[in-house]
């Protein structure tokens, strides 16, 4: 059968350890928290708390805000002060930005030990770390290697991301410090999942924050981003994810939720079954699909909401849904619950749809 080539079942998510970032659990058999990252200007608080507030809505959990340079931490630290989400200081270069950003108030700390110039100031981050009582996201990208593991041409891509990531763990948790979050991150999708797959075989119990990053936009990104984060969820790698998009960072969010509803590990809000359309469809589904899609924003309800073309797999999938339309000629029916509701003009289906689930599931979709 298709699982029969012998591979082994997916890993329990229970093997890693679990570290918390503010009120978050990641690893440790916790549901796989979704992140993302402001892009507005840190030295901007009001600007980045708005980012904050509507990246909470959409359903992230943890934010990441960069502290590029000392003039940012007092922004950084107005923002951590206010935020509804946990924060993470994402750290490169300058070790005492990180001191900064714990004084301040972070949840945790993204550092990536190969640019912080030694480790005796690794060492000084990872012990303010333990003295704010925050985990340390060890963060390796392809991108910047250690430029002696990238010299190494024994190594491919993915060996090297390892033997980089390795030698950071080793030695946090020589210095006593094992409440770190790993990620080794690059653009590849294949590197990506070899990469992950070998982190977690060798250090199965620290958690892995999953991510392809530098995606480029919405369509190429969340493609990319399905395919890798899909196979390595799918086995059991992975306790936190961020999907990199070169577009407001709202689409990662809901990208991201995507992706662990599609590999059935988490559910968020309404799902939409939508067919292709074809020759058969006598409405403008397409056009209906995304104005219900847009309608449905914000509604948290765990619904199964059909849209369908015509009669042919329409009445069937909207009765095996909570609520649903199959298109007719000009017209739809609209199905709740399992039982027709009678047919509605194509002018008036989608308020029809949208009043219905309003009047069946309470909280209702916005104006
Ligand atoms: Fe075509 Fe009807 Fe199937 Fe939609 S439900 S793809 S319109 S046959």
């Amino acid at each position: 059968g298709l699982l029969g080539d012998g591979a082994p079942g997916p890993l329990p998510r229970t093997l890693t350890r679990r570290v918390h970032v503010g009120p978050v659990a990641v690893g440790g058999g916790a549901p796989v928290a979704v992140q993302s990252m402001t892009c507005t200007p840190t030295q901007d608080p009001a600007a980045t708390l708005a980012q904050v507030a509507a990246l909470a809505e959409e359903g992230c959990e943890i934010v990441r805000v960069a502290v590029p340079s000392a003039d940012a931490l007092d922004g950084f630290g107005e923002v951590c002060a206010e935020s509804p989400l946990p924060v993470v200081a994402d750290i490169h270069f300058d070790h005492r930005l990180a001191l900064g950003a714990c004084a301040r108030g972070a949840s945790a700390l993204r550092i990536n030990p190969g640019n912080i110039g030694s480790w005796a100031k690794v060492d000084a981050v990872i012990d303010a770390a333990g003295e704010a009582g925050i985990p340390i996201r060890i963060g390796v990208n392809a991108g910047s290697l250690d430029p002696a593991v990238d010299a190494r041409e024994d190594l491919t891509q993915p060996e090297k991301l390892v033997e980089s990531a390795l030698s950071f763990v080793r030695h946090f948790e020589g210095r006593g410090f094992p409440d770190i979050v790993l990620s080794a991150k690059t653009h590849s999708v294949p590197s990506t999942i070899r990469t992950n797959r070998e982190l977690s075989a060798r250090i199965p119990t620290v958690p892995l924050h999953l991510g392809v990053t530098e995606a480029g936009g919405l369509g190429p990104a969340t493609v990319k981003n399905s395919v890798a984060l899909g196979v390595l969820l799918s086995e059991g790698i992975g306790d936190t994810v961020r999907v990199s998009i070169t577009a407001p960072p709202e689409e990662e969010v809901r990208v991201a939720w995507n992706i662990l509803q599609s590999v059935g590990l988490r559910r968020r809000g309404p799902e939409i079954v939508s067919c292709p359309t074809c020759g058969r469809c006598r409405i403008d589904l397409m056009g209906l699909a995304s104005q219900v899609e847009e309608r449905l924003r914000g509604v948290e309800a765990p619904i199964t909401v059909a849209v369908m073309g015509c009669v042919v797999n329409g009445p069937g999938e909207a009765r095996a849904a909570d609520i649903g339309i199959a298109g007719g000629d000009g017209q739809g029916l609209l199905i709740a619950g399992g039982e027709s509701l009678g047919s509605v003009p194509e002018g008036r289906l989608l308020d029809a749809l949208m009043e219905e689930i309003d009047r069946r599931y309470g909280d209702g979709p916005r104006p």
